[in-house]
Parts: C-alpha cells; structure tokens; sequence
C-alpha cells in the first residue's frame, strides 16, 4: 500500500517502458510489506542532469540506470565504486549524507547462477563472446572466479585493442586476452565456460545464433553455456549447446540476482529473491 511516508525507488532509461524491474522489485517490497515502490522513470540523454537534481530533491532513496545513462551518470555521483569505475558503467544508485553513491551490481547477477553450481573455477577457460558493456561485467565476473584464463572474442579488431587496454593493470580482469572472431573455434575447443554479451538471437530474431553450425559443433560436452539474453527462452546459441552435451543458463537469472543485489542496497535488508523470480517467471508465462 502506498502511504503518505512511502519512499521511490526506480529505474531510469530511455525508453524503459520494457523494463522487467518494476515488476521483481514491487512484488519482493510488497512480500517484505516495505513502506517503497519502484516506478520507471523515463528520462531523455539531455534531460539527466535536471532528473538526478530533481530525484535528490524529492528525497528518493535511489534508482537504477539502463541505457543510455549507465556511464552519463558517472561524474554526477559522489562516489562510485571501485568495480563500477573498472566496469565504467554503473547501474544502481542510492543517496547517501555525501550525496548519490555508485556502484555496478551486474557482476553480482551475472555470478549468482555460476556460484550456484558450487565450482572450483580455477582451471577454467571462459570464451565472451562479444567486448560491449555487458562483456565488460562478465569479464570482472571471470576474474572474480578466478578463472585461469578469459578470451575475449570480438569482431572489430580496434575495439578489442581498447578493450584489453582498458584492463591493463586492473587484477579485477584475471588472465584477459582478446581474439578475432576467426579464432573462435580454437578458444570453444579449449573452452568450459562459453558467455554470449552479444544480442544476436535476441527477440524478434530468435532464430539468429553468433554461432554457425560448424562453431556449435565446437562445444564440449559438459562446458556451461550461458546467454546473458532472456527472451527467447532458450535462444538458439542455448539449443545449440544443449544439443553438444553442454549446461545452458539465460540471461534471466541474472537480471533477478543484479535486481535483488541493488534493493538490498536501498532497503538495508535481506530481499526474497525466490519472489522476484517467480513475479518474474509468471510475467513471462515461464513455468
Ligand atoms: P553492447 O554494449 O551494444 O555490446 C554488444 C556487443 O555485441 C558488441 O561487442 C558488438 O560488437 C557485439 N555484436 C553485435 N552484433 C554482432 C555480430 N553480428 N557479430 C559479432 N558481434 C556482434 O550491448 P550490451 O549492453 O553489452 O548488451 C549485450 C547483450 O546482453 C544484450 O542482448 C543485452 O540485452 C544483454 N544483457 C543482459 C543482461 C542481463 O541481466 N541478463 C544485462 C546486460 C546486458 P561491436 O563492438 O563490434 O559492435
């Protein structure tokens, strides 16, 4: 119920009228009969300086950034995190006596279902697929794994360079090194962990996979496949690996795990992320 001292939360994006959080976050609040609700916050590039001064003054308690704020909102916080400043994105925020603190809670989602398997990670060889800026959470995620080594696949060899050059001397990395698109069916051969950041396959071209026939044949049976993409569920990179003997995970465990990482920020308590993911599961007709 809101009341007259229920305190906002939300995500803030341009657009984010698809944006699956206001859905987990308001049905974990309302489980934990928290005095908050999570709206979205449509916010146009130009107009962000004007929203964080507004959202300051109407005493919200903090938000998260989708695209295109995820680094526009960097040099407005007072502090941002050590993981969000070598992500360079951050994508949950919470006001603090200093003013809007920063950090990046993607690697957190994106290390919830991995840590799940309860591995040791550390003769693990991770192929990402793709050097974005979700590649760059997954890479952090690598590295906190403690995974032995990480490539990074990419198609554009400039965009590699800067990638490897923007980890130098960060430990947060691991073992990085980028390679073409060419040698991907080398890395998959040697490959446990297979991480798809690109958006191919992705509704509404869900029969599109980064991978062809002869690359899918490349994955080892028993290696994890994971797609960070949630809808289509599996995605055809999943069917592919399930079909070589492969474990498949979806992107959707991870957007419920950065989501329940971030309003246990605001809420400075536990979160039932068992009732996030069924608001989440039902939403979606997943059973
Ligand atoms: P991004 O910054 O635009 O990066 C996309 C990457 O994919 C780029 O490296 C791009 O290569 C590469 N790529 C695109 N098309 C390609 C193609 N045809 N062949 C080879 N590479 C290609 O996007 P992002 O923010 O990282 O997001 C990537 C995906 O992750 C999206 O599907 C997004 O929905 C998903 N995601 C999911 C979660 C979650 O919680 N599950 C969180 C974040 C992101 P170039 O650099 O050469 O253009």
């Amino acid at each position: 119920m809101i009341t007259g001292s229920t305190r906002l939360l939300g995500v803030m994006g341009h657009p984010v009228e698809h944006s699956l959080s206001p859905i987990m976050h308001n049905a974990a609040i309302a489980h934990l009969g928290a005095d908050f609700v999570y709206i979205p916050l449509p916010v146009a590039p130009d107009n962000l300086p004007k929203a964080i001064a507004g959202l300051e003054a109407l005493g919200v308690r903090g938000f998260n950034l989708t695209i295109p704020h995820k680094q526009a909102i960097m040099p407005m916080l007072a502090e941002v995190s050590d993981l969000a400043q070598a992500i360079g994105a951050v994508n949950t925020v919470w006001w603090t006596p200093q003013g809007w603190s920063g950090t990046n809670t993607d690697v957190a989602g994106f290390l919830a279902p991995l840590e799940a398997l309860g591995r040791d990670w550390r003769s693990t060889t991770a192929v990402v697929l793709g050097n974005g800026g979700a590649a760059r959470a997954v890479v952090a995620g690598c590295g906190q794994l403690g995974c032995q080594t990480t490539y990074v696949v990419g198609r554009s060899a400039d965009k590699l360079a800067q990638f490897q050059q923007s980890w130098q001397g960060s430990p947060l990395a691991g073992n990085l090194q980028v390679r073409p698109w060419e040698q991907l069916a080398d890395c998959l051969a040697e490959a446990d962990l297979i991480v798809n950041t690109t958006p191919i396959g992705m509704t509404p071209h869900p029969d599109a996979s980064p991978l062809d026939a002869a690359l899918a044949a490349q994955i080892r049976p028993r290696a994890i496949a994971y797609d960070l993409i949630y809808t289509p569920s599996p995605t055809q990179f999943l069917q592919q690996a399930e079909a070589q003997g492969a474990i498949a995970i979806d992107g959707l465990e991870m957007l419920i795990c950065q989501g329940a990482a971030g309003l246990e920020i605001w809420l400075e308590q536990p979160v039932p992320v068992a009732v996030m993911r069924q608001a989440l599961h039902r939403h979606l007709g997943r059973t």
